[in-house]
């Protein structure tokens, strides 16, 4: 089967060529580009300055997007959640949350499924999948755009951004590019594991996100109960390689922690948190654990947080809290695409 591309599978390199065999000027390949990634035209015959020969070649070799918006949910306080078809029928999820008008952050996916299995998680419930491609990832925030301009993007939704790292590449490319989504190049943040080879190969290239690294745990004993890739790249290893990248970033790496309660919220933990924190450039991210099937902690209360971030801030730490947004529509990573994948199993 001759399986059709999307145009948001090619690099901008790859736009000029093609539009230049097709007999066409160049600037008209920056006239596309800005269809796809500032207006986030999602239908070829949106562009209206294009010749109508270029249209007709568009449509006849590419689809103009790679997913299908199959539902959205918004919260109450204006958090929306969207549920994205796969032209293989796969399920992914993305976030918007805009903030005033300002800000508007995205999250977005790079796997179906996810190969780690934390236990916290539902992402990872169902195993791993595939790699999303680069069309798939930029995608998602083509069409999350419509309504407000994006000015921040995580790379925090389903899936390891690490492992899928030339396709993280490309989209972070596109992310940044003036003639795209011009996103400032630490407004894009990528969330890991602690998956050590891919930070390696950030190191490698020349991209620079802001790293976010999920901790949850201050030792290799607790940290490998819930974080199973713990077992192959454990704490040492993980902080000297963040250490790496923060030194040529120049820039803190993020650290996230769920806070559990009655698991890696007591005086110890912050304490333990504290002593290997201190060594390393590092912000602290908490966030409250969100309800997840199967991980039979409690979700911790607001007193039980702050608590905890006292503790660190005492210690010198800048510590942010991520409140959950769009828990009244079961936001949290992967629930939505878990609902969806039951319901048509
Ligand atoms: N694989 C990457 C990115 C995806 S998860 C990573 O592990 O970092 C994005 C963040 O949400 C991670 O910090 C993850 O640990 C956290 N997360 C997953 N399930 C959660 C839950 N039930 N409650 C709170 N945070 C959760």
């Amino acid at each position: 089967m001759n399986v059709r591309h999307s145009i948001s599978e090619l690099s901008f390199d790859e736009l000029h060529t093609k539009l230049e065999q097709w007999g066409h000027s160049r600037y008209r390949a920056g006239q596309l580009i800005g269809w796809l990634y500032k207006h986030n035209a999602v239908s070829f015959d949106l562009m209206s300055n294009l010749p109508k020969q270029l249209i007709a070649q568009l449509s006849e070799e590419y689809d103009c997007c790679s997913l299908s918006v199959v539902k959205t949910i918004t919260s109450g306080e204006g958090t929306v959640k969207y549920l994205f078809q796969t032209v293989d029928g796969q399920y992914i999820e993305g976030v918007s949350m805009p903030d005033g008008d300002l800000r508007h952050t995205v999250c977005i996916s790079t796997q179906i499924g996810c190969p780690w299995g934390c236990l916290f998680c539902a992402s990872g419930k169902h195993g791993f999948v595939r790699n999303l491609s680069v069309g798939e990832i930029v995608d998602q925030v083509r069409l999350m755009s419509s309504n407000q301009p994006i000015s921040n993007i995580v790379i925090m939704g389903g899936g390891e951004p690490l492992m899928n790292f030339k396709q993280l590449e490309a989209a972070y490319r596109i992310f940044t590019d003036d003639a795209a989504y011009a996103i400032g190049k630490r407004r894009v943040s990528v969330s890991t594991a602690g998956y050590v080879p891919g930070i390696e190969q950030l190191i490698r290239s020349d991209i620079r996100p802001q790293l976010a690294v999920s901790l949850h745990a201050p030792t290799d004993d607790k940290r490998s109960q819930v974080l199973p890739i713990n077992h192959k790249y454990p704490i040492n290893k993980l902080m000297e390689t963040c250490k790496k990248y923060a030194q040529l970033s120049r820039r803190p790496v993020s650290f996230e922690y769920i806070v559990i309660p009655g698991f890696n919220n007591g005086d110890d933990d912050a304490r333990a948190l504290v002593k290997l924190l201190k060594k390393y450039p590092a912000k602290i991210n908490l966030i409250p654990l969100n309800p997840v099937e199967g991980f039979s902690y409690r979700c911790p209360t607001e007193e039980e947080v702050y608590e905890f971030q006292s503790m660190l801030l005492s210690a010198g730490f800048v510590v942010t809290i991520r409140w959950s947004k769009g828990q009244d529509i079961g936001a949290a990573c992967g629930q939505l695409r878990s609902a969806q994948s039951q319901s048509d199993l």
